[in-house]
């Protein structure tokens, strides 16, 4: 991974690559730990250690962090390598405790921007520092709450404010822990093309073979960093064990990683048709879930018609939904004629389905 040349935001005032590496497990276990696992670091591209010392856990009884003890190892980390630090903070309290162990910066939890007043408390509490503060997504696939989220501190005169993009939840489980649902964040940067904009491919995967992948989509749709969680004994980490990789992993998927240059003639053009066809397979990626999804909904069907011995062509429904489909595509600039070819292949695979599930 070579640095591109243009920086954005805080990036060059802190003397930081492009694209920002951050790195580092997901908690804090024991000083012994993070000292190595930063010295272990110290080989790769990460320029920022992170660690979380309270860790905010979706049910009760598992692991939730050292607490401010483990603040201490970081100022050592940090002593010993060089490196920046980084950890989230929850509440005002940890804010103090943090910029009092000289945490370089602070993020906020996707749990966190979930909450307005949570969000007020803390951006009150860091009004008008220096410090580099970076706000995950929230929980919820919601860009304004997100958006409101920055405007707290942006208000709170903080300076030095970044994104994370870390995923959203779904219900439904599906190939990742958290959706990526990259259009929000490219909404995102759209509006706000200063703001640093960085992938967390750990918590979006929740498992290690796609981390390479993310990181690559991320870097063709213009991110400015990643964090990305590590540890030496991923297996044996006391909280995101499937998720993390070793500090080996992250310096071999560092030299993969393929980053576009600003500087050959062309390159202007390039980059964005690159970007641009990026976002295209992203929408691609999700059209064939949606059909995948729409045609397990129709086999399901075929399974209670046969239980009736129903027919699969219901000629008055199919008429409705085209109608429906009709007058929502004219909403989104879409021609009636278009409408009809699409909804036509797919009905005709969804009887396919049907058939297959009646007739076997
Ligand atoms: C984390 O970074 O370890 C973490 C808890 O992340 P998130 O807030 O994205 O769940
Ligand atoms: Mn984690």
């Amino acid at each position: 991974m070579e640095n591109k040349k243009e920086l954005r935001g805080w990036l060059d005032n802190f003397g930081l690559n492009h694209p920002l590496v951050i790195a580092g497990p997901c908690s804090a276990e024991t000083e012994a730990q993070v000292l190595k696992i930063a010295h272990q670091l110290k080989e790769s591209d990460a320029t920022v250690l992170r660690a979380g010392i309270w860790k905010p856990r979706t049910r009760p009884g598992n692991f939730e962090g050292v607490g401010a003890l483990g603040l201490k190892w970081l100022q050592k980390a940090k002593q010993e390598t060089g490196m920046l630090t980084t950890t989230e903070v929850a509440n005002a309290n940890h804010v103090d405790l943090a910029l009092k162990h000289d945490v370089d910066i602070l993020w906020i939890g996707a749990r966190t921007t979930v909450s307005p007043f949570i969000v007020q408390d803390i951006a009150d509490a860091l009004k008008g520092t220096d410090k580099i503060v970076l706000i995950k997504n929230p929980v919820n696939p919601d860009l304004a709450l997100w958006l409101g989220a920055v405007e707290r501190f942006h208000t709170a005169d903080v300076k030095n404010l970044g994104v994370i993009h870390r995923g959203f939840s779904t219900y439904e489980k599906t190939r990742y822990r958290n959706n990526p649902e990259w259009q929000i964040a490219v909404d995102l940067q759209n509006r706000f093309p200063d703001l640093p904009l960085i992938l967390d491919p750990s918590h979006i995967a929740g498992r290690r073979d796609i981390i390479f992948d993310l990181c690559q989509t991320a870097l063709d749709l213009n991110y400015d960093g990643m964090m990305v969680e590590t540890h030496y004994d991923p297996d044996n980490a006391w909280s995101d064990a499937a998720q993390q990789i070793t500090p080996e992993t992250l310096i071999q998927i560092t030299k993969d990683l393929k980053i576009k240059k600003e500087t050959a003639e062309g390159a202007d053009y390039n980059n964005k048709l690159n970007t641009l066809r990026t976002q295209i397979d992203v929408v691609d990626h999700q059209l064939i879930d949606m059909m995948g999804k729409r045609m397990k909904v129709a086999d399901e069907i075929g399974a209670l018609k046969k239980t009736k011995n129903v027919a699969v062509l219901q000629t008055k429904r199919w008429n409705e939904i085209l109608g429906k489909m009709i007058l929502q595509g004219e909403e989104k600039n879409l021609s009636e004629e278009f409408i009809l070819r699409v909804f036509k292949a797919i009905h005709q695979e969804s009887i396919n389905h049907q058939e297959k599930v009646i007739n076997g």
